[in-house]
């Protein structure tokens, strides 16, 4: 997305830009009309247009504006954002806006969970990068099932050092800060057992402290390269 808008700005795949200020409507803080470059670039017949509320502008701050006017060009240069975008403000679109503008919290969901550390995420193209915004780990709970990437299998924890199936399991999650999974430690931990007459104890309990202290967010705003 950043090279396209930066060979947008370049005048490369894109048409003239209008920017106005008559935009009235209640809820709109900008819309920008994008307008596909038809024919040679030298003979295109429309401009896109961008047309920005004048009032909701004037109470936005520098970052605010930043954003807002980060987010349009975005638009310009061809990126709708997803489907929800109006609905949810929360993708790329939304996100990069935000980041970008120096983790302004300006127009729709700027209050997600996670904040600016989501926003960091989204905004980021690939796993490494997401992983500069801060990371995730949090125990799950379910079946004793096991994916090796062919479906749920059945899987082999024992209760009673060994005798008794789990009934329940618990793994780790690791998910970035908007949410993305990237990846599962197994079934680490028996939640509970059966535990027919004689029982001891599962072979590994859930809930033992040095597994709870396994759980991570450091989804916590604080480092964030562009919100210094
Ligand atoms: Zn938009």
């Amino acid at each position: 997305m950043a090279l396209g808008l930066r060979n947008a700005l370049a005048g490369v795949g894109v048409t003239n830009l209008k920017i106005a200020c008559g935009n009235n409507c209640t809820n709109s803080t900008a819309q920008t009309k994008y307008q596909a470059p038809t024919g040679s670039h030298r003979w295109k017949l429309f401009d896109s247009k961008m047309n920005l509320n004048a009032a909701m502008w004037d109470n936005l701050d520098a970052n605010g504006r930043c954003n807002l006017m980060l987010h349009e060009l975005l638009h310009w240069a061809g990126f709708p954002g997803s489907p929800t975008h109006d609905d949810t403000g929360d993708d790329e679109v939304y996100s990069c806006g935000r980041y970008c503008g120096k983790c302004s919290a300006a127009l729709l969901g700027g209050n997600r969970p996670h904040g600016r550390s989501a926003d960091c995420a989204t905004c980021s193209s690939n796993p490494v990068k997401k992983a500069v915004c801060g990371s995730l780990k949090k125990w799950m709970s379910g079946p004793c099932t096991v994916n090796f990437g062919m479906g749920p299998q059945p899987f082999a924890a024992k209760c009673d050092w060994g005798t008794e199936p789990c009934a329940n399991c618990q793994w780790l999650q690791s998910l970035s800060c908007d949410g993305t999974l990237q990846g599962e430690f197994g079934n680490i931990c028996c939640e509970a057992c059966p535990c027919p007459a004689g029982c001891v104890q599962p072979s590994i309990v859930c809930g033992w402290p040095g597994l709870v202290a396994m759980e991570w967010d450091t989804c916590i705003d604080g480092a964030l390269p562009h919100c210094r």
